[in-house]
């Protein structure tokens, strides 16, 4: 026979939210394993603490069990979605929260992989996400970033206690920063819940960074991107990402380059690729035409009889490679444009034209003109 929740708990019917709250925290506090050790009585009423407050803190599975008891909150169907607590530790990551303040520690404590725990750590890689122009990637620059990173604590030098005091070794875990809890025939070493892992309490949190240990700072450097660079190359900068915790090594900083899309030139490594637009006359009969390059201006010669379609180069005039060993093309594809309408002289002209090749409009058999 299941007990009553509200009994469990030791809290009348009505009880609001808070004093439920409360109540389950007392409970908890006085049946946790951890003070009740090779205490199978304790461990089941811990349990059951836990079950009991899952429901009462829910107003819809509280309100289902007021109206049907433990069938309305228990087993596939009563729709309780009943959690089933196999042991402490399912508990303490349902309510860790709970847990956090009532075993006195400080908000934010261990959520950065237990920076203020131990020795010295690595800082974390950073990655950081730098677009420029297709223009930029024809020489190095050099361009100010700035980003946000954390870093020890000066007043507390890390520990998160307020200077003066200091971390205390968790007495849940004597340090170790993880308990052995017994399952069936299993052991199994889980992060201390008392101290998250980090082996230490603090009393006395440090003002500054409010028992983190770490803080926020603004971090600038001034980044060479070398010439070359395509969307993904990535830049990394030894030592330039997050600080160590406890004089631990920083991490690096990888800077990822997003290179803009130009809408005049498509990009194939180091060649780059641009529609031209030339006039019949021009492709039949060859000539000088102005195009816009990466540099500027330039002139782009079109040789006689040019076919649509056709590859015209300007040598030089792509992008330089990465690794420094030859400078791209310019290739210009040639689209011939015919105008839709002739004045009466060219006509006339083009119509002379078609003369001297056999080709007046109404005498040519094959339909086709022979340039
Ligand atoms: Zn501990
Ligand atoms: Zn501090």
């Amino acid at each position: 026979m299941k007990r009553d929740f509200y009994e469990i708990l030791g809290v009348p019917k009505d009880a609001p939210a808070d004093v439920i709250k409360k109540a389950y925290r007392k409970v908890a506090m006085e049946t946790h394993p951890d003070k009740n050790p090779n205490n199978k009585a304790a461990e089941d009423k811990f349990k059951e603490a836990a079950r009991a407050y899952e429901v009462l803190s829910d107003p819809a599975k509280r309100q289902r069990y007021d109206r049907f008891g433990h069938q309305g909150v228990d087993g596939p169907g009563g729709g309780g979605g009943g959690q089933q607590f196999h042991d402490a530790s399912d508990i303490f990551e349902a309510f860790g929260d709970i847990f956090g303040d009532f075993f006195g520690q400080q908000q934010g404590r261990g959520q950065r992989g237990g920076a203020r725990g131990g020795g010295a750590r690595r800082g974390n890689d950073l990655k950081y996400i730098m677009q420029i122009e297709l223009k930029e990637v024809l020489e190095a620059q050099q361009k100010p970033i700035s980003f946000e990173s954390e870093q020890d604590c000066k007043p507390c030098a890390g520990s998160g206690a307020e200077p003066g005091s200091k971390p205390e070794t968790c007495t849940t875990c004597n340090g170790r920063g993880q308990v052995v809890r017994s399952q069936g025939f299993f052991q199994m070493a889980t992060p201390c819940p008392n101290c998250r892992g980090t082996g230490q309490m603090i009393k006395n949190p440090c003002k500054t960074c409010k028992g983190n240990g770490r803080v926020a700072v603004e971090k600038k450097l001034l980044v060479t991107i070398p010439a070359g660079v395509d969307n993904g190359t990535q830049l990394r900068m030894t030592g330039e990402g997050e600080p160590g915790a406890k004089g631990g090594p920083a991490g690096d900083l990888y800077v990822e380059i997003r290179v803009k899309p130009d809408d005049r030139f498509e990009r194939e490594g180091s060649n780059l690729y641009a529609e031209l637009e030339i006039s019949y006359l021009t492709a039949l009969l060859g000539g000088d035409i102005e195009v816009e390059t990466l540099k500027g201006k330039k002139n782009l010669q079109v040789p006689k009889g040019a076919q649509y379609g056709e590859q015209v180069k300007l040598p030089g005039e792509g992008l330089p490679s990465l690794r420094g060993a030859r400078v791209g093309d310019l290739v210009y594809l040639l689209k011939i444009v015919f105008p839709k309408k002739l004045n009466k002289e060219e006509e006339k002209l083009l119509k002379q034209i078609a003369d001297i090749k056999g080709q007046s409009p109404g005498k040519d058999k094959s339909g086709f003109f022979g340039f």
